[in-house]
């Protein structure tokens, strides 16, 4: 478990990333509370990888599962 800023405890669910340009990542494990709405990414390095590799194959959606499987 983890606490969040507010001070509620956090849920560890798999959810979608999305990005300003409007980048999808799906299924990344992450934790999000619940009371305030607030994110947080333990991945986050893996998860612009992710994001840097899917906008080089013009990609707008890609699976964070999938992707780990075949790449990491
Ligand atoms: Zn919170």
């Amino acid at each position: 478990m983890k606490n969040c800023v507010c001070g509620n405890e956090m849920q560890f669910i798999f959810g979608d990333v999305k990005f300003n340009d409007g980048l999808v990542i799906k299924n990344v494990p992450h934790y999000e509370c619940d009371y305030c709405g607030e994110h947080s990414y333990d991945l986050s390095t893996k998860i612009l990888k992710i994001a840097k590799k899917a906008r080089i194959e013009k990609l707008t959606e890609v699976d964070f599962l999938e992707f780990t499987k075949e790449r990491y």
